[in-house]
């Protein structure tokens, strides 16, 4: 009982959820010796803040997550036993525009050979993204790849030549090809290769399950198992996959949870790691 009367604080940054908001959840535990938790299915992992006591988990609400309550399970572990952290979250609705857009047919209606190519793109995807890193390999806060204008696309639910409907999970940037793109963060490429849909991509493994992503490359100039470190050259910007023409689409992903990357380049990350 006497642990629970100074039962330590949990805090999440912003303070009102969003659905495909990135999260900093921060925990206040000096008596703990680990801090573990899940929420919405995904695990958290924490890592120890530079203050002593300081836990932190970089989370989110992926872009479709229901609005409502969700309950953030959160554990500490003490010499004394368990230390039950959790409490309720309220996932706020964001409101997303919708647009049609016009891409090449075999983008929308692919053929029997781009279907195996798709299939097994999904396969080698699902591998890497089940792999992330077990420490934080990002430092300070995550900057923009590339030096142009961003659309305020990401949510975005689009149709495709009247079809095909899917939800805009990155921000594009309005790039012209041959633009330098950067890695956002220091971490590990985990993917450099061309695919279907991504065409030249890019991956770049920032630990505990986090990754961005860098689309639609025309060139690549980082190797798989390289380590980057933010502002390092990961290519050049370009149009290959499903594109309507040049631009870099960059993605946030946390375990398989998709975040809106301004709201990444906002959070305030400096002085954690
Ligand atoms: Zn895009």
């Amino acid at each position: 009982m006497a642990l629970r009367a100074q039962a330590p604080g949990v805090t999440l940054t912003p303070a009102v959820v969003v659905a495909g908001a990135p999260e900093l959840v921060r925990v206040e535990a000096p008596e703990a010796q680990s801090v573990s938790g899940e929420w919405m299915g995904r695990k958290l992992f924490f890592f120890q803040g530079k203050q002593a006591g300081t836990w932190y988990a970089l989370a989110g609400a992926d872009v479709e997550s229901p609005a409502g309550p969700s309950t953030l399970h959160i554990t500490a572990q003490t010499s004394g036993g368990e230390l039950d952290l959790g409490r309720s979250v309220e996932v706020h609705e964001a409101r997303y525009r919708t647009e049609t857009l016009s891409v090449a047919p075999e983008f929308v209606q692919p053929g029997a050979e781009a279907l195996q190519q798709i299939e097994e793109e999904k396969a080698l995807k699902e591998k890497i993204f089940r792999a992330s890193a077990p420490d934080p390999l990002w430092s300070g806060n995550f900057r923009r790849p590339v030096t142009a204008r961003s659309t305020d696309s990401f949510g975005v639910r689009r149709t495709f030549n009247g079809k095909l409907e899917s939800v805009h999970k990155g921000m594009d940037f309005r790039a012209a090809t041959g633009t330098p793109v950067r890695a956002g963060n220091s971490g590990v490429v985990v993917l450099a290769a061309r695919l279907y849909y991504e065409g030249n991509c890019v991956v770049i493994d920032h630990g505990m399950g986090l990754y961005t992503i860098s689309m639609h490359l025309s060139r690549i100039d980082v190797r798989e198992g390289q380590h980057v470190n933010g502002d390092d050259l990961v290519g050049l910007s370009g149009a290959t996959g499903r594109v309507t023409g040049p631009h870099l689409h960059w993605a946030v992903r946390w375990q398989d949870a998709y975040l809106d990357p301004a709201k990444m380049l906002t959070m305030n990350l400096s002085g954690i790691r």
